[in-house]
């Protein structure tokens, strides 16, 4: 990695370093293209940034766990990290009480009592809270468990990470959650599941070997010089930033993150949600669990209390809000940003959508993909011209 960008013959100037950026720039290298990727951060990798800290990778921005359906993605991470096997069972802490996450037979048994999905089912029918249209997080999430379950796994958790009425809120937040009438923990559906033996970091430099990268690089502090390195931009910061904000500001949630590091094992796993509205952190991290394969080896450990607040100005810009008044000011930016000459916008903030890794990726080879058949077709047309 240098500081500073060594040329100005660049066939994209990718900004951002996160998994869109990177992924895009991997493929354009391999195809020909030349390529410069820049970051204002003074890291690559974006939010699954990790880092090793006495002996322990921790999870910079919060937990990432890597999980797809799609045999092609995993092949292709696969190309720059070797997995281990973690599967994430995170628990919930409900005052002093811990259940079993996300909402299984056994939370079920923890609270009701219940033994059988016969009796889990029976029980659920009688508290279940019917909705005609239940678009909105609390109505969806009630005619499916009821009202205790919500107050005691949802409700808290839910305003303490976007303060806001659950009902203000899109059902489809609460619809990535699995709810079963088994004794299955795990807290995705998907086939593959894991994380990079030796972190995200050390997988996304794999992903950039051989790529142009320089990081504290801030694209606004003078986007016309930036602009005039590369014939062609790739964007992964925020659209409305990069359109000057003319139709509003979009909302996010940002992340507070407190990273402590103790002697022995704190919780004995590696998230533990707390659902409390009393208890003011989310989640709290134990990192050494994320690999199980070698946490008994380690004798001190690292947690991480994660607290959500209210993005401002400054701050780290982590979940879109998308609710219905920022979908409709997104679209409008989505409209200016089709219709940008020269630059393509990809990623979480620059499509302000709650993209999990595997999809951006996914996303990101769609676009590169399209860009060079785009390429293919223009050269064809020039030489039959
Ligand atoms: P980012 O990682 O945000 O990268 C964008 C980059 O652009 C950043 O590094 C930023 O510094 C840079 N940038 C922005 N503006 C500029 C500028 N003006 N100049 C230069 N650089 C700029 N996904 C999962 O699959 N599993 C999980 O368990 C999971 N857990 C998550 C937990 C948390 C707390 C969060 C916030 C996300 C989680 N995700 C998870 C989602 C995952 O982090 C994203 O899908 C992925 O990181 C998005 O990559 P990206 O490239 O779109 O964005
Ligand atoms: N959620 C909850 N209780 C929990 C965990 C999650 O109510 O213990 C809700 C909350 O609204 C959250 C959503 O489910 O925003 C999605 O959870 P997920 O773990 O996917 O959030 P992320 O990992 O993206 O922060």
């Amino acid at each position: 990695m240098s500081s500073l960008i060594k040329d100005n013959n660049y066939d994209y100037l990718i900004v951002g370093a996160g998994l869109f950026g990177t992924t895009f720039a991997r493929e354009m290298t391999d195809a020909g293209y030349k390529c410069v990727v820049v970051d204002k951060r003074k890291h690559i990798g974006g939010n699954v940034y990790s880092e090793k800290r006495s002996g322990i990778d921790v999870h910079v921005y919060g937990a990432h766990i890597f999980h797809t359906n799609n045999d092609k993605i995993w092949e292709y991470v696969n190309r720059f990290a070797t997995f281990n096997n973690y599967i994430n069972k995170p628990k919930v802490r409900f005052g002093d009480k811990i259940f079993s996450f996300p909402i299984n037979l056994m939370t079920l048994h923890q609270l009701w009592g219940v033994t059988t999905p016969e009796e889990a089912e029976k029980k659920l029918q009688e508290v279940r809270i019917p909705c005609e249209n239940p678009d909105n997080l609390e109505d969806w999430i009630l005619s499916q468990v009821g009202r205790e379950v919500y107050e005691t796994f949802i409700k808290g958790y839910t305003m303490k990470q976007w303060q806001r009425d659950p009902k203000e809120l899109p059902a489809s937040i609460i619809k990535r959650l699995p709810i079963r009438l088994t004794f299955d923990e795990n807290y995705f559906f998907d086939k593959y599941q894991g994380i990079p033996t030796e972190g995200y970091t050390q997988m996304v430099e794999n992903m950039l070997d051989g790529i142009e990268v320089v990081t504290n690089v801030d694209y606004f502090s003078n986007k016309s010089h930036y602009d005039s390195l590369a014939k062609n931009v790739v964007f992964t910061g925020k659209v409305d930033e990069y359109f000057d904000f003319r139709f509003g500001e979009l909302e996010y949630r940002t992340l507070r993150f407190e990273h402590e590091e103790i002697e022995g094992d704190f919780q004995g796993n590696a998230v533990i949600n707390y659902t409390h509205p009393e208890t003011p952190y989310t989640r709290i991290l134990e990192h050494k669990h994320f690999q199980p394969q070698t946490a008994s080896k380690i004798s001190n450990t690292i947690v991480t209390r994660e607290y959500s607040d209210e993005y401002k100005r400054g701050k780290t810009p982590y979940y879109p809000i998308n609710n219905d008044k920022n979908t409709k000011m997104y679209k409008k930016y989505a409209l200016l940003a089709k219709n940008e000459p020269g630059v393509i916008f990809g990623g979480r903030l620059a499509e302000y959508k709650y993209y999990d890794m595997h999809q951006v990726i996914g996303s990101a080879l769609v676009k590169s993909k399209r860009e060079l058949e785009k390429l293919s077709n223009s050269a064809y047309n020039k030489n039959t011209d």
